[in-house]
């Protein structure tokens, strides 16, 4: 069975046992992808306890760890998963110096058919906005080839998983920007902490649209 059709059919599982009611369907999903999530912070927190007691400086600055607090796991080949070859440890602050210096802004993982594309922003310090994605004109048009999109901060690791058509619905041509190749900006307005922000672009109305979204944080403790 393929990732794909495992998911499919938990999905179907899901909708089943709720049988229509909204608070079973979100009982049921939140516990399922509650103990997965676990599932996956149980095998870091082994890698982590390992490369801890080989006494491993940090990755980032080289300097050693006084305490088991506020260390990190990185991984360093960010398109594969945890395990130990593809793991080191870090300060926090060290982690996340080397998340906002991650110079890769947005990458596309095609993987078992589960596609997502990934869009990443450091964290601005302007009077309106805190981050900062633009989608072009031709990262727009391959939007159907994934099955998510996901907004993430570089300096915190925060994302949110937004559907492809969710999306679409507000990459109007109106709302393109006049800058080089006519991108779409999203953004996240000191304002307006949980949703995307859309700029208004060229069009008229000079109004943002918003999409509230929810932050997850995958990043250890
Ligand atoms: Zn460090």
């Amino acid at each position: 069975m393929t990732p794909q059709e495992i998911l499919r059919q938990t999905r179907q599982l899901i909708e089943e046992h709720a049988a229509g009611d909204p608070d079973n369907w979100w009982y049921a999903n939140r516990f399922v992808f509650a103990r997965l999530q676990l599932d996956e912070r149980k095998t870091k927190t082994s890698i982590k306890r390992e490369l801890f007691d080989a006494n491993k400086p940090c990755h980032y600055c080289g300097k050693p760890f006084e305490t088991k607090y506020n260390v990190h796991l990185h991984r360093l080949d960010q398109t594969k998963g945890y395990n130990k070859d593809n793991c080191a440890l870090m300060h926090a602050e060290c982690h996340q110096q080397c998340h906002s210096e991650s110079k890769i802004k947005e990458i596309a993982v095609i993987e078992e058919k589960e596609a997502i594309l990934v869009k990443r922003s450091k964290k601005h310090d302007e009077l309106s906005f805190f981050y900062w994605w633009d989608i072009s004109p031709s990262c727009a048009d391959s939007l159907d080839k994934f099955d998510m999109v996901e907004f993430v901060k570089n300096d915190s690791g925060e994302r949110c998983i937004v559907p492809p058509a969710d999306l679409k619905g507000f990459l109007t041509e109106d709302r393109q920007t006049s800058r080089s190749k006519g991108p779409w900006g999203v953004k996240v307005l000191k304002d307006h902490k949980d949703e995307l922000a859309f700029e208004p672009g060229t069009g008229k109305t000079g109004k943002y649209l918003f999409l509230p979204v929810i932050w997850i944080n995958e990043q250890e403790d």
